[in-house]
């Protein structure tokens, strides 16, 4: 495909926060080319989040690619809580007026993102290289990039930079203008998937004395498992038989006599950490996803957060380029980052409530008296169903 010279928005990112943008802009005639270091292969075979919550199902469908989302999405009314052996089912529907959350691989999701975008004749090219970002401090921006040896430069009016933690979009912004938030957790989880039935038809997250773990499903014959683990372990050190005997470990025998096992499709060791960069917005140039902030994998916000983002950020540029209303960009930054902050708040919360990683006594019964009032307590379960399934947009 010929690489246009100008278009209304370069994208930066074939992720879940770029393609949603794309064709939400796409549907709503805004001019758009995606930019993606990877090829599309590999872009589709990259596993990883697999609960969304509702917000992110309406934007789906709002995106017209939620086809097979809506026939396979396994929906899931329940968090179900192991403490001291014990599970404590949070019904969600019962505190959130009726909402659920979604099991759907992120990776069939890109999938129907990039079909979808693919049908409409979207400009998206892969496998660039050395992508910068230019002059989106004034009013004419333009981003340069390589491809097979090629040098293009695409004129534009905005940029997204939907480039995930690592990429150009944040690196360029100037150390003055920006402020970073961070924090790293002393612990990893070493995940496998796999083709066998889920342990349950829920969530499960067992805090446990030996360490955290994790159930969850991307359909109803593929698992998805995760065992709290150290940080300088390696995946080579975890044969498939050594997984499943830890998790059998940390599971009450209920889940465990259940438990099918069998060969991984995948396993791999993950770190933790929290991060958020502020504003979102630099003159010409809009964050959004894990460009602008990460969260631990506990309790499912990353590709929800990359979603709520792509919400507000939508309505924004067309609001931009159909009233000429700069304010609405401001107004991004600041509605993205309340969320954010929120998100951040329920992921470090879980996350510090649910592993084994302080030797300090106080704390650890600290964490026991929350799990306790958590699990006992109908206030408790109400704060984690409504953080669970996504505050308002
Ligand atoms: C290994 C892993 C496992 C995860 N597991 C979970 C989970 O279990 N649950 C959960 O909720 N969340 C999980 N997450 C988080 C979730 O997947 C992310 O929050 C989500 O992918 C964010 O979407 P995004 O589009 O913002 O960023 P990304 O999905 O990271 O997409 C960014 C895109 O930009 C591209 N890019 C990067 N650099 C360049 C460049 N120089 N030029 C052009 N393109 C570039 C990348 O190739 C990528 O396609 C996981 C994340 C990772 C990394």
């Amino acid at each position: 495909m010929s690489v246009a010279e100008r278009t209304q928005v370069v994208i930066i990112g074939a992720g879940p926060a770029g393609l949603l943008l794309g064709r939400l802009l796409d549907l709503a005639g805004v001019d758009n080319i995606v930019l993606e270091r990877r090829s599309q292969a590999y872009v589709l075979s990259r596993i990883r989040a697999g609960i969304l919550e509702q917000t992110t199902v309406d934007l789906v469908r709002k995106a017209k690619a939620s086809e097979r989302l809506d026939l396979e999405g396994v929906p899931h009314h329940a968090l179900q809580l192991v403490y001291k052996g014990q599970i404590t089912s949070v019904h969600l529907p019962e505190f959130t007026d009726g909402k659920i959350v979604t099991a759907y691989g992120q990776t069939e999701l890109t999938k129907d993102l990039c079909s979808v975008r693919d049908r409409s004749g979207a400009n998206t090219v892969y496998e660039v290289e050395n992508v910068e970002l230019h002059d989106y401090d004034r009013s004419k921006p333009y981003v340069t990039f390589e491809q097979g040896g090629v040098t293009h430069r695409i004129e534009c009016e905005l940029i997204a930079g939907c480039d995930g933690y690592h990429g150009p979009s944040r690196a360029s912004v100037p150390k003055s203008a920006i402020k970073t938030y961070s924090k790293t957790y002393p612990f990893g989880w070493l995940g496998l998937l796999s083709d066998t039935p889920p342990v349950s038809d829920e969530v499960v997250y067992a805090s446990t004395p030996r360490g955290f773990a994790l159930c969850s499903m991307r359909s109803r014959t593929r698992s998805r498992y995760y065992i709290q683990c150290s940080l300088d372990d390696k995946v080579e050190n975890w044969s498939d038989e050594a997984f499943w005997t830890e998790l059998k470990k940390r599971l009450p025998p209920v889940l465990s006599d259940n438990l099918v096992t069998g060969e991984s499709l995948e396993k791999s060791i993950a770190p933790l950490r929290s991060f958020v960069a502020e504003p979102m917005r630099f003159g010409r140039l809009l964050l959004a996803g894990d460009a602008a902030h990460v969260v631990p994998p506990t309790g499912a916000k990353g590709l929800n957060l990359a979603a709520s983002d792509i919400h507000y950020l939508h309505e924004a540029i067309i609001v931009y380029f159909s009233e000429n209303d700069d304010l609405a960009l401001d107004e991004y930054s600041r509605k993205a980052l309340s969320r954010v902050w929120k998100s951040e708040r329920f992921s470090w919360y879980l996350t510090n409530l649910t592993h084994q990683f302080s030797d300090d006594p106080f704390e650890q019964k600290m964490k026991e008296a929350e799990l306790e009032y958590i699990t006992t307590s109908e206030a408790g379960r109400r704060m984690i169903a409504e953080n669970y399934v996504g505050l308002p947009v």
